[in-house]
């Protein structure tokens, strides 16, 4: 059983509303990671897969849960929006395991006060979607939400037709983003922001939490934290595609799976997102908007960092102007991870800059292309590369071997999780989790031979041009 915490509603009664749940017709339980329950202590034998699917669609309430929606506003393409808030997701609570508090939500699980014109639900697509995406990210080392369950709820949602819908249920440290704190500086309430940032240092950031100068220590960590991750994404070819303020975390975890995509064929501005259309968050784009974004985080400290707004002003933009670094930094490290080095190797700008060309005029698949450098093939690029491997002492051997664990042979690939989606709405969940399991394992260079569907690269028939939220 799940014996929750209700952390986040010791924050004062504005910071949320009350949700109700329940009310679906018949629930079932599609996929329970039994893996993060076990990472998280949660025990849920005495349970029937019937009860558990009550659980996590909000039919049935966990013991001392009482769900809330948060509050928060947020900057959507450039544009700030006042108030967004939990529209289709209810907090139901924290689960505490080795002294880290996690949170526990439906999403799609019915309207609360910040619903808007929505309905609050969620079809099946988008629940499968973010079930593969984000465990695949976990498992390749990338800070993220987590899936704990996806279950249909047996009534139908409208969206342009009519589709089964689904109730996905996530994990993170916190949903708190940028927009909560853009939330309460819309509203000038500047004890809610120090109320919230105390409540960020304490679980995420405890080491600061004496600090004297703990705003902007508080600044500087979460910085640090989003650069080294959209790092993280760059080295993958992920492309987030929908980096509003309201969808960063203060925790670095990768929130929100909407339109996102793996980009197939290497290419620069690269974006799936059918919304984004003028390329806002294209994949070259990301570490431009990530500093964009942390720069609104800035704006909501203004008075807090000191009492001399210039001065506080002249400090936030210094530590601003530092964000590229971060992230050039993470950046090089994780690239220089995915060829083979341990450290970032000297001169490494030169090396990374023809990796780039080379992927740009090959047209090449990008996550292939480093499976390929394992076939130690010679070519213009490889020759390079094998310069700087030498003059840094490491074998070819020794960095195919460090690749291998780095590298990973399958993804969620766009093509194959939209394939995975049409058999679940015809009822087949098989195809579903059998990728799941496969996306267990990244790295097994097996799957090249026995899933080899699921490592190659969308034929032009199979390419998905767009992708939507769905929601
Ligand atoms: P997102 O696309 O997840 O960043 O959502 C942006 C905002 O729209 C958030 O406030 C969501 O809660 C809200 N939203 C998205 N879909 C729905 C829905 N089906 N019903 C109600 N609110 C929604
Ligand atoms: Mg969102």
């Amino acid at each position: 059983m799940l014996n929750l915490k209700q952390d986040f509603q010791k924050l004062p009664s504005h910071f949320y509303r009350d949700v109700e749940l329940g009310g679906f017709t018949a629930p079932q339980l599609l996929l329970l990671n039994e893996e993060l329950c076990l990472e998280l202590g949660i025990d849920l034998s005495n349970l029937s897969q019937e009860e558990i699917s009550h659980y996590f669609t909000g039919n049935k309430l966990f013991q001392n849960s009482k769900p809330i929606a948060t509050a928060y506003a947020g900057h959507q393409f450039g544009y700030f929006n006042p108030q967004l808030g939990d529209g289709r997701a209810a907090l139901l609570g924290e689960v505490e395991y080795q002294n880290q508090l996690y949170e526990v939500q439906l999403k799609g699980s019915g309207p609360t006060a910040f619903s808007r014109r929505g309905d609050g639900m969620s079809s099946l697509g988008p629940v499968i979607r973010e079930f593969l995406v984000s465990e695949a990210m976990n498992i390749l080392s990338v800070p993220t939400t987590r899936a704990l369950a996806a279950c249909l709820t047996g009534d139908p949602v409208y969206r342009e037709s009519e589709l089964a819908g689904g109730v996905f249920t996530r994990v993170a440290t916190s949903h708190i983003r940028i927009g909560t704190f853009q939330y309460f500086f819309s509203l000038n309430d500047f004890d809610a922001i120090k109320h919230l940032t105390d409540f960020c240092i304490n679980r995420h950031y405890p080491h600061i939490e004496n600090n004297e100068h703990k705003y902007l220590e508080f600044l500087k960590s979460v910085f640090k934290k989003q650069a080294q991750l959209v790092a993280k994404w760059m080295s993958l070819g992920f492309i987030h595609g929908v980096m509003n303020t309201d969808n960063m975390t203060i925790s670095g975890e990768t929130i929100d799976y909407g339109p996102c995509a793996f980009m197939d064929q290497f290419q620069m501005d690269k974006s799936y997102s059918y919304v984004d259309r003028e390329g806002r968050y294209a994949f070259s784009n990301q570490p431009k908007i990530l500093q964009w974004n942390l720069a609104r985080l800035a704006d909501c400290f203004l008075s807090l960092v000191d009492t001399d707004q210039e001065k506080s002003l002249a400090i936030l933009n210094e530590e601003l102007s530092k964000i590229s670094g971060y992230f050039q930094e993470s950046y090089e490290l994780e690239m220089s991870k995915k060829l083979g080095f341990q450290t970032i190797p000297n001169n490494f700008s030169i090396l990374l800059n023809q990796l780039i060309n080379t992927l740009d005029t090959t047209k090449s698949d990008y996550t292939n292309f480093f499976l390929s450098l394992e076939k130690d093939e010679d070519n213009s690029f490889t020759k390079e590369w094998k310069k700087v491997l030498s003059s840094e002492n490491i074998t070819t051997e020794e960095a195919i071997r460090r690749m291998a664990e780095t590298n990973p042979a399958v993804i969620p690939r766009n093509h194959k999780v939209e394939e995975v989606i049409k058999k679940s709405y015809q009822g087949d969940f098989e195809p579903f989790k059998k990728f799941h399991e496969i996306l267990k394992n990244p790295f097994n260079r097996d799957h090249l031979a026995q899933n080899s569907d699921f490592c190659k690269p969308p034929t032009k028939e199979q390419v998905v041009q767009n992708t939507f939220c769905g929601t």
